[in-house]
């Protein structure tokens, strides 16, 4: 049995049971072990989604190259499908970035360009902008913008969703997931609420972003905003992948509890992850110890990446003495 190219084994990642970190729970608390994509994280799914979207709409014809802002999972997701089907890739990026997740998008053949940090999104040399700029310049590129590309719902709704129902074998009660862009929350949770509309969803956003303030009140308050170090969750946008209906909850996590718990799922369960995927777990764990999880309830919390790009930060102590999370 073998597969017809690594685009094959994107999704079908297992499902874990939470065994130390949720022992004075009742019920079942399970995690979807996204760094088993071939990207390491959830992203491999919409990047071969957009892109499969955008060859079906006649955006983007063989040969072509496709351009996004980023340096992170989504860079990855798109290279790799890039390199398969035969896209050039250009992704910008900030100078804040460590030179291994550029190396590591460039190991895939994309070219990265490397723009400053201290801009406002509007300015010329932002890497919003020159993403922007470089897919009018140049001819049959394609711009996918991951934060209002209905393919990236449409992906998890089509693979995320469809998985935790069949491997729960419908038994699922709660769903948990991390807001970014917010297609994983979304797209997987209009899934499952459309077989059971009992599920609750809980959705993770990080202390100073303004998604749980407009979950709460409908407002968008930009005094919320403050800088936070956990990658990946949270915006200071609401991008059109968020639909804020298919929510029954959002949770707040700072960094402190988010790395700490990042920490402990490594050194108690054995799940090397992602900074996002410790504020997942606190977040769930927080909102089934203050609402009477019981013995019935199955909850599924998805954590979206791997650790290994966080070693020289959260699992590096100095790091985390200096930030002040962890006592020296
Ligand atoms: N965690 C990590 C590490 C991510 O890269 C992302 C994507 N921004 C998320 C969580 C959130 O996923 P989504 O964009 O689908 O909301």
């Amino acid at each position: 049995m073998y597969y017809n190219s690594i685009l094959e084994t994107i999704g079908n990642t297992p499902l874990v049971k939470l065994n130390d970190l949720a022992d004075d729970l009742p019920g079942t608390i399970l995690v979807k072990v996204e760094y088993f994509n071939p990207g390491q994280s959830v992203k491999d799914r919409i990047g071969l989604k957009m892109i499969e979207d955008a060859e079906e709409q006649g955006l983007i014809e063989p040969g072509g190259t496709i351009i996004e802002g980023t340096s992170g999972n989504t860079g990855m997701g798109l290279a790799l499908a890039a390199v398969i089907k035969g896209y050039d890739c250009i992704f910008t990026t900030t100078d804040k970035q460590s030179k291994s997740k550029i190396d590591l998008l460039r190991a895939l053949g994309a070219e990265v360009k490397v723009c400053p940090t201290d801009v406002e999104p509007d300015d010329p040399n932002s890497y919003y902008s020159v993403a922007q700029r470089l897919s009018e310049e140049i001819p049959n590129s394609y711009y996918p913008n991951q934060y209002d590309n209905p393919s990236n719902t449409q992906a998890h709704y089509e693979t995320t969703g469809p998985e935790i129902w069949e491997q729960t074998e419908g038994n699922v009660t709660h769903y948990v997931a991390g807001m970014g862009t917010g297609g994983t929350v979304s797209g997987t949770s209009k899934y499952l609420k459309e077989q059971n509309d009992d599920i609750k969803t809980i959705g993770i956003d990080s202390d100073g972003s303004v998604y749980k303030k407009y979950f709460d009140t409908g407002e968008f308050d930009k005094d919320e905003i403050h800088p936070y170090l956990t990658e990946g969750i949270g915006e200071d946008i609401i991008p059109d992948n968020i639909d804020m209906d298919l929510l029954d909850e959002v949770i707040q996590v700072n960094d402190k509890d988010a790395f700490l718990t990042t920490r402990a799922l490594a050194s108690q369960e054995g799940l090397f992850v992602g900074g996002s995927c410790g504020a997942a777990v606190h977040g769930a764990l927080e909102y089934a110890r203050n609402n009477s999880f019981d013995e019935d309830d199955v909850m599924v919390i998805i954590l979206p990446d791997s650790g290994t790009r966080y070693v020289s930060k959260i699992f590096n102590d100095e790091w985390m003495e200096e930030h002040g999370f962890l006592d020296s």
